[in-house]
């Protein structure tokens, strides 16, 4: 046996015992009269003793040893004379009496602590050994965690893990596809999923009723921050089904998650549509942590002589509470914060509702006490609070204000990492036109249906209808969406008509989708879940790259393996992207 125990179980009622373990060496000690070795595995850290004085040649072998290599230690539990109350095993130490080196180890370049030294670009090449530190260790853990559990409870109501290929056919629809060239085939491409959607829709079809895969999917997409190029999604699709079933058993899906990974109970979802999110939060991922809903002010301060408020398709105001007392300082780095060019706004009005009920603006010039006070009320403020005001375009500056909307949540502490607000966001729109190529484009993709009450616009007035479209939100973070899918091959057919396809280029893409439908497609719907971004948002990190074992730098690069890199010409030969000369 190679070890009778880990490194993370032994206590005190284990003394006396004879044991064996094996590990690495956190490190040593040299005291002297004793020597003492930590040694880790991935369950804990155990100290082994030597004494010069009764074990003088093996406490001798144990001072030569290296951090991080790998040993074997057979000895004795004894309690320790000073106790390590932190650590688990901290009671008890190993008297050695039996020491090997399994295999000695180069001193890492970055060490392996909770708070190492290392840098990024460090840990990712030496990503195996970054994996040996505790926190990137405990958030592989939770991924297994939340992935278990997302098996058991799908399995429990009767969904089938279906696995769909990897090698499958380019679309020029949704993000730009990652091609395999095909060596058979020269000349011809598979392409890797963005999503396994069109082999989900097909087992409907074929009478699964209920299916699931924790799936990776691909994206040859620029990389934005905190993208990878291949993800996790936990995809699933559902059979005679209406949005509100879809919504409850995911919702079913969620609770189960935050029981058992977060043990949190008696989670609720919210259901606020498209429309409502963009009005309100100037985003379709709302994080309602915390209230400050935004206010359309164009009643009361248009047409007052204010230019910059006249010319303004829209002005619109959050209410800061309690902070009426902010500085000119203060007022000023806001200011700045949203003219950059990421928020793209031209300028920052406030209003301070004074204690005494009087206001103080920055537009005094243009309006009086009366005026401001109709802002404050529209904004439900009370004395002490402070009124930001936004003006311009009415999408630009809607966005600009859901972003301040959250860098003031941020300045005030509103956005508890250990606070979970859920909703789904419903009522997308089901198209979005593009200036540049000059037609619609499916907002979530080709196959969400209409809402039923929308369908009569599909001709008259495209841009207006809904989809029967969803999203999950946590916390400002988009989780999951899905839809109902259109199941009716006239109504896809009809659907590709929208988007501008030809009947023949509908057929050449989607023919296969299409035929099916005529042999009885089920009504169906489904959904999928970001599951790394998920694993972060439970984890409490911003980043999904710290839940990914080996996952890719920002410019799409795996630097430990060191990928993507040239083949040889003989390789390029034989899938015929080379011409032989
Ligand atoms: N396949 C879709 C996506 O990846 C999700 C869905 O509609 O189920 O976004």
């Amino acid at each position: 046996m190679m070890r009778t125990h880990t490194c993370g179980e032994l206590r005190i009622t284990d003394t006396g015992k004879k044991v064996t373990l094996a590990g690495w060496i956190q490190r040593s000690r040299d005291l002297g009269g004793m020597t003492f070795i930590d040694l880790r595995d991935r369950y804990g850290i155990t100290q082994l003793a030597f004494n010069m004085e009764t074990q003088s040649d093996l406490c001798r072998q144990a001072r030569e040893l290296g951090r991080e290599y790998v040993v074997q230690a057979i000895g004795k539990v004894v309690e320790r004379s000073s106790k390590n109350r932190k650590n688990p095993t901290g009671e008890i130490e190993i008297i050695v009496q039996e020491l090997k080196v399994l295999n000695p180890a180069e001193t890492p370049p970055f060490t392996i602590e909770d708070e190492t030294d290392g840098g990024d670009d460090l840990r990712m090449k030496y990503r195996y050994l970054d994996i040996r530190r505790n926190p990137v260790r405990q958030n592989l853990e939770l991924r297994h965690k939340m992935a278990i559990e997302t098996r058991n409870y799908l399995n429990n109501v009767d969904f089938i893990e279906v696995e769909t290929p990897v090698l499958i056919k380019s679309t020029p629809e949704g993000a730009r596809d990652f091609l395999v060239p095909s060596r058979m085939n020269a000349g011809q491409f598979y392409a890797l999923p963005q999503s396994p959607q069109t082999f989900k829709q097909l087992l409907m079809i074929s009478g699964l009723d209920r299916y699931f895969q924790i799936v990776k999917c691909f994206r040859d997409e620029d990389l934005r921050a905190d993208r990878q190029p291949e993800f996790t999604q936990i995809d699933c699709e559902m059979s005679f089904v209406t949005r509100d079933d879809v919504l409850e058993t995911f919702e079913g899906l969620a609770r189960h998650l935050f029981k058992q990974v977060k043990n949190i109970d008696n989670v609720t979802f919210d259901r606020m549509s498209y429309h409502d999110a963009m009005k309100y939060y100037g985003t379709d991922k709302p994080d309602t942590r915390f209230g400050m809903r935004m206010g359309e002010l164009n009643e009361y301060a248009r047409d007052k002589g204010f230019k910059v408020f006249d010319d303004a398709e829209l002005v619109v105001g959050i209410n800061a509470a309690g902070c009426a007392g902010y500085t000119r300082k203060q007022l000023d780095a806001l200011t700045d914060w949203v003219r950059r060019p990421q928020i793209g706004a031209k300028g920052l009005v406030y209003v301070k509702c004074n204690e005494d009920g009087s206001f103080k603006s920055s537009v005094d010039k243009f309006f009086d006490q009366d005026q401001l006070k109709s802002w404050a009320d529209a904004l439900d403020a009370q004395p002490g609070d402070l009124l930001l005001v936004l003006a311009g375009d009415d999408a630009a500056t809607r966005k600009a204000m859901g972003e301040l909307r959250l860098e003031m949540a941020n300045r005030l502490e509103l956005r508890d990492p250990n606070t979970f607000s859920c909703l789904w966001v419903v009522d997308f729109p089901l198209l979005e036109w593009d200036d540049e190529t000059r037609r619609y484009y499916a907002m979530h993709h080709p196959f969400t249906a209409p809402l039923e009450e929308d369908m009569d616009k599909l001709n008259s007035d495209p841009g207006n209808v809904r989809a029967n479209a969803y999203d999950m939100v946590i916390n400002g973070v988009e989780i999951g969406g899905g839809s109902i899918r259109i199941f009716d091959r006239d109504m896809q057919a009809k659907m590709f008509e929208v988007l501008g396809f030809t009947p023949e280029e509908a057929q050449s893409q989607f023919g296969f989708l299409m035929d099916a439908f005529r042999y009885g497609a089920p009504p169906h719907g489904g959904v999928a879940f970001g599951f790394d971004r998920w694993c972060s948002l439970f984890g409490g990190s911003e980043s999904i790259r710290d839940y990914i074992a080996f996952p890719k730098n920002n410019a799409g690069r795996d630097v430990m393996i060191d990928s993507p890199s040239e083949v040889d010409e003989k390789q390029l030969e034989e899938l015929s992207l080379k011409l032989k000369k």
